[in-house]
């Protein structure tokens, strides 16, 4: 797969890995004039050139997925639990492999992702569960002789669209349930991380996953419509950012296709004043600047309540020099860089604009950046912020922690559920009433009460309210499940052939 392409806008030809697309189980090259550069941010160097699929491209892909489908959904359950395990146990064997791929193209420390191969991993040990999963509901003698069950069927060719903050876990959370269910699938991974997604592609054969199962097509906003557009494609899961999440939504809904949608994100953690501050500034630290901040479950919004403002700022300000930056690769990171150049230049102007709106900049990340060519940003810290900032209304999805001061617990519950994200949220307290309190009024999909990234574990669902998520079911889990398939309800009856009349009526139930 690796080939040498002149680097676009290089002075001389450099080595770059090609990305190509994954088709009918084989990597198929991209036609010619489209493609996009991705980096290694770490070292802030082009290191690969990724092909871009045009419509015809993605149309190759959803064709194999179409062959498949029949085949695929006929393969008995106990053959697909056996592919299944072979998966979990190659995912498994290659943790390390996967890992260091994700940290070259995204940037994140190794040992972070590490920690998105393992949640990932969940979710296919989960659907090693499949037969179990699937079962149906059976009542006998409905009626006299008439036997009514369920069954879930699934539903066809599936896509999936993933951000690039998880560049394994998400495209994980989709097609691990997708194909357990029956289907086959068209996974468009972010472009700015897409190696990844062709790794695993060549661990699902090695596992038996028959061709044309499992098809990537990469791309942008070309392959995006293609695959929103497509007449035989019938479901599509997308996570990313908000306003695409909603454009997703609408545009594969209008197209006749069941959506689920997962968006943005601006997650606040309330401390109480009798929270354990010393915790709650672990906390704070851990969830709001790990894999620099780019999670859709970070922290970005402290919310200190009464008097706990003052302690709890100046714990996290004696943490801050100690979080080690630099090259995911080196084992004593623990931050890495921003994904881009210019995702890193965007948050970095958000440390401005919040003093030039009235903030407080507690510790400044521009002075502690590591010189080393690659995409860095150091921590920062902003005080005083207020609900009407920017930095507080902006998703920043950076290592940019801010702090609000309010004085009650009602107005801090009101802060939250007035915001239009409604991803995760934490509250931290050593009072079990206020906590139960919290979780019974507060709008939003995930709460940690004392845990400051709530992500649910695998045989739970994931997924935010309001404007994290558009449409009716969260990803993976139970949910997952039901997202992947379509009920039908059967009425049977076998009949002794002595009793059978014609009989116009409408059915009795008796
Ligand atoms: P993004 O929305 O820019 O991109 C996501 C996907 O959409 C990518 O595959 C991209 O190629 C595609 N895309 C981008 N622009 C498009 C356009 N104009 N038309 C059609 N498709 C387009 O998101 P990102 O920057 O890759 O990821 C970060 C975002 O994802 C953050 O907002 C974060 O909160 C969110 N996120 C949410 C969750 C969740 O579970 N809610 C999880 C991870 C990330």
């Amino acid at each position: 797969m690796t080939e040498v392409v002149e680097a676009p806008g290089a002075e001389s030809a450099q080595e770059l890995k090609r990305i190509t697309h994954w088709i009918n189980g084989t990597s198929v090259a991209g036609e010619p004039g489209r493609s996009g550069p991705v980096y290694n941010p770490a070292a802030g160097i082009q290191t690969g050139e990724v092909d871009f699929a045009s419509a015809e491209e993605v149309d190759r892909a959803v064709q194999a997925a179409k062959e498949a489908f029949a085949s695929w959904r006929a393969v008995s359950l106990s053959r697909k639990t056996e592919i299944f395990f072979r998966i979990r146990a190659l995912v498994d064997a290659h943790r390390e492999d996967i890992a260091k791929i994700l940290t070259a193209e995204h940037g994140k420390v190794l040992s972070d992702a590490k920690g998105e191969v393992a949640r990932g991993l969940e979710v296919i040990e989960f659907c090693c569960g499949i037969p179990e999963l699937l079962k149906g509901g059976f009542t006998e003698q409905a009626s006299t002789g008439i036997d009514v069950y369920s069954i879930r069927q699934p539903l066809g060719v599936c896509a999936g669209i993933t951000p690039f903050n998880f560049p394994a876990m998400v495209p994980m959370w989709m097609w691990a349930p997708a194909l357990a269910c029956g289907n086959t699938f068209v996974l468009k991974p972010s472009e700015k991380d897409p190696s990844a997604s062709i790794y695993m592609a060549e661990l699902l054969k090695e596992a038996g996953i028959p061709d044309g199962v499992f098809n990537v097509v990469h791309g942008d906003k070309v392959a995006v419509d293609a695959i929103l557009e497509h007449p035989e494609i019938a479901a599509v899961s997308f996570v990313g950012s908000t306003p695409i999440a909603r454009y997703v939504y609408e545009t594969g809904t209008s197209h006749g296709k069941r959506v689920q949608a997962l968006g943005g994100a601006k997650n606040h953690m309330i401390v109480l004043p009798d929270a354990d501050i010393d915790m709650a500034a672990d906390a704070a630290v851990s969830a709001g600047y790990g894999s620099a901040g780019e999670r859709c479950m970070a922290v970005s919004m402290l919310v200190a309540v009464g008097d706990a403002g003052d302690e709890l700022v100046g714990a996290i300000k004696e943490r801050l020099p100690k979080v080690k930056v630099g090259d995911g690769m080196q084992p004593d990171s623990e931050m890495g860089p921003l994904v881009t150049r210019e995702h890193r230049d965007k948050v970095a102007s958000y440390i401005d604009k919040g003093r030039d709106e009235g903030a407080t900049v507690v510790t400044d990340g521009r002075e502690t950046a590591p010189d080393a060519g690659g995409f860095f940003l150091g921590v920062t810290l902003l005080d005083d912020v207020k609900p009407e900032m920017d930095v507080y209304k902006d998703e920043i999805f950076g290592p940019v922690l801010g702090v609000t001061r309010v004085s009650t617990y009602d107005e801090a519950l009101r802060l939250v559920n007035e915001n239009p994200y409604g991803n995760g949220v934490a509250i931290f307290t050593r009072d079990g009433g206020v906590a139960r309190q919290f979780q019974f009024e507060v709008n939003v999909g995930m709460v940690g009460i004392n845990v400051p990234i709530p992500v649910p574990v695998a045989y739970y669902s994931f997924g935010g309210w309001k404007s994290s998520l558009f449409g009716d079911l969260h990803i993976y889990g139970p949910e997952g499940i039901q997202f992947y398939t379509r009920g039908k309800v059967v009425t049977s009856r076998w009949p002794d052939p002595a009793t059978s009349k014609v009989d116009l009526g409408f059915p009795q139930t008796r």
